[in-house]
């Protein structure tokens, strides 16, 4: 795993750092970050290390930008620490940084992060920072270079690196130092310094320490790499730019404090259908509402799987969703039957809320949230009764935690599109499917099992009458689905059919009709074909049986008795079975008659002559016996465009 390979070089006490300024809602960007620096930390315990992961709020920040949520009132506090602004009145939380870290921070417990939290603030008032301050005061010639030097950012020469609280207004984001001698810094309250905020005019000199102000925050990380004593803590990738704010405070920390920087662990973007999101912008979902979405371990799963130098691209689209369960899902199958790998098994501990914790049998996604929207389902009792073993606890909960997502998903989320609805009736659009569809539709009603069956055999039910059509599996699931939802995906056909009666189904698939004539048209193949089929699988096929089918078309209404009719068709059916025992079937359509006035017993005798030639033919060649699978079936349908017509074969 990538988080292994990171910590191949450190030695001693290890303090993994992250942190994060509370402007906002925190947007789900922001986990992986969090979850990034979680994976380093867990890979580090589990090697031995003396290890500890701290996070910190950076609530001292200046308000600089207005949240997407803001209250009109907020305006008036641009430019004040964050953890001077008063909360929203709805909010329980003591100022507005508390208010957008909380729920935040809320998720942390929920994801099993182990990340002892810190705030800034606290960092500043209790004095801890004093010191850093103090060097990084008395060194800002240094600072002044690096910023030149790295960033190409030219600073004035009595420029400091210091922002403190104006005592007039309470602004921190618009005040400038300068002249530090050693216990206080003189400041002025600049009406034009940003133009986000303006200051009040005031101007005074002040002491610099236990909160009165605070560094920039590429000096604030400096300050923290060397006070906390920061081993190892990674940055989004715009950080990490040559002459980007990392290499900034790098070098700062070289020279004022003559230390090496921690391990980078730069990381790429999390990206929402394509677009960055920040959390001034309502671009994306804040990470409290993936929390809601996604289970703790799904949502580990979607940050930790990926490499930190790759892009996430996430999105709420059902079919990524599906995905993305089904990943996880086979990672937790393949660990549970023993096949997974080393690798595997590790990706798996790694993504467990708790690393401990049993294994348990998922079940898809996709299936839950079709199952939501069925009528009439007691998913939780129906889900039981179909598991092979009794279901443990862990399987229960996951359940439960899987139900809450589909439902959040589909209340939150979910696309017209997306949404099934069991149709009571046949949908009118059946009829826009080929004859070929509708003929397996009502091959499935015909040969529908009257007793209920496990969900995986009901999956090869479906497969077998697709190859007994013959149609391609793609058509047959499209049939499948435009019968029951309407629709040309769904869940997998084996648990849809499972959670539907037996009694609705046989109804429903033995009412779709269809024309022979168009269906043998579709399906059926040239001797050469059947032939060329028969030849290729020669080896492994283990029985034969043929029989004979005509069907004649006459004008609407002119079906009459006297065996008269405008055109049809007569085909050979070739059922051959292979070693696997699966049957497929081959129609061989040698006669296509027409011209009104043909003689159905003409056709009869004409199509069994043909049969006797075709099927001697193939035992010789191919040393196969054909058995006959009972008398020639002659059946009529009317040509009316207007359907239904008869039925087919059974
Ligand atoms: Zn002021």
């Amino acid at each position: 795993m990538w988080n292994e390979k990171l910590i191949e070089k450190p030695t001693g006490p290890q303090l993994v750092n992250d942190s994060k300024t509370p402007s906002g809602r925190v947007h789900v960007g922001s986990l992986r970050g969090v979850l990034i620096h979680d994976a380093v930390y867990r890979a580090l315990l589990s090697r031995g290390f003396d290890a500890k992961y701290s996070y910190g709020i950076d609530d001292l920040d200046p308000l600089d930008g207005l949240p997407a949520d803001a209250e009109p009132w907020l305006k008036d506090y641009m430019g004040y620490p964050l953890c001077s602004v008063p909360a929203p009145e709805t909010s329980s939380a003591t100022d507005l940084a508390d208010h957008y870290i909380s729920e935040f921070l809320g998720l942390f417990n929920k994801l099993g992060v182990g990340a002892e939290i810190y705030r800034t603030r606290d960092l500043y008032r209790s004095g801890r920072f004093n010191e850093a301050i103090d060097a990084i005061l008395k060194n800002a010639a240094i600072v002044r270079k690096v910023y030149a030097e790295v960033s190409n950012a030219a600073r004035p020469a009595n420029w400091l690196p210091f922002q403190v609280i104006c005592e007039g207004c309470g602004k921190i984001g618009v005040t400038e130092v300068t002249n530090y001698d050693g216990k206080e810094v003189s400041y002025s309250c600049r009406p034009d310094l940003v133009t986000w905020a303006s200051g009040c005019g005031n101007r005074g000199r002040i002491s610099p320490f236990d909160g009165n102000g605070k560094l920039p925050w590429k000096l604030e990380w400096v300050a923290k790499w060397h006070t906390l004593g920061v081993t190892i803590e990674g940055a989004g990738k715009d950080h990490c730019t040559r002459g980007g704010s990392r290499e900034v405070a790098a070098a700062c920390l070289r020279g004022i404090f003559g230390e090496e920087p921690p391990l980078n662990v730069p990381y790429e973007f999390f990206l929402i259908v394509g677009a960055k999101m920040s959390s001034s912008k309502a671009i994306g979902t804040s990470a409290r509402e993936m929390g809601d979405l996604l289970p703790p371990e799904i949502l580990r799963f979607l940050m930790i799987r990926t490499p930190p130098k790759k892009t996430v691209n996430f999105s709420t689209d059902h079919d990524y969703l599906v995905k993305l369960y089904n990943e996880h899902d086979r990672l937790v199958e393949s660990c549970l039957s023993g096949r997974a790998t080393a690798e595997q098994e590790k990706t798996l501990e790694l993504i467990e809320v708790n690393p401990r914790s049993t294994a348990y049998h998922p079940v898809g996604f996709q299936l839950l949230t079709a199952l939501l929207q069925l009528p009439h389902i007691d998913i939780e009792k129906e889900i039981e009764q179909r598991s092979e073993t009794s279901p443990t606890r862990a399987d229960k909960d996951s359940l439960h935690k899987r139900l809450r997502s589909a439902r959040y998903w589909l209340e939150n989320f979910a696309a017209a599109e997306d949404r099934l609805e069991l149709q009571l009736e046949v949908p009118d659009s059946v009829e826009c499917l080929r004859a070929s569809q509708r003929a397996f539709l009502s091959l499935l009603g015909s040969r529908f099992p009257t007793d209920r069956i496990a969900e995986d055999e009901y999956q090869r039910f479906i497969f077998d009458t697709a190859r007994l059509t013959p149609i391609d599996h793609k058509s047959a699931f499209q049939a499948l689905y435009r019968a029951l939802l309407d629709k040309d995906q769904g869940p997998k056909g084996g648990a849809l059919l499972s959670y539907l009666g037996t009694d609705f189904l046989i109804e429903r698939f033995s009412k779709i009709a269809y024309s022979i004539d168009e269906f043998w048209q579709e399906t059926g193949v040239t001797p050469d074909s059947c032939e060329a089929w028969i030849s290729e699988h020669e080896q492994s096929i283990s029985g034969t049986e043929f029989a004979l089918f005509l069907n004649a078309v006459s004008l609407t209404g002119a079906a009459s008795d006297s065996g008269r009719f405008l055109s049809g068709k007569g085909v050979v059916e070739i059922y051959a079975k292979l070693d696997d025992d699966r049957e497929h079937t081959i129609r061989v359509l040698p006669t296509d008659f027409e011209g009104e006035g043909g003689d159905l017993a003409q056709e009869d005798e004409r199509l069994k002559r043909y049969a006797r030639d075709f099927i001697q033919g193939l035992s010789g060649k191919f040393r196969l016996s054909f058995k006959e699978r009972g008398p020639i079936r002659i059946t009529r349908e009317t040509a009316s465009t207007d359907l239904p017509v008869e039925h087919g074969p059974a």
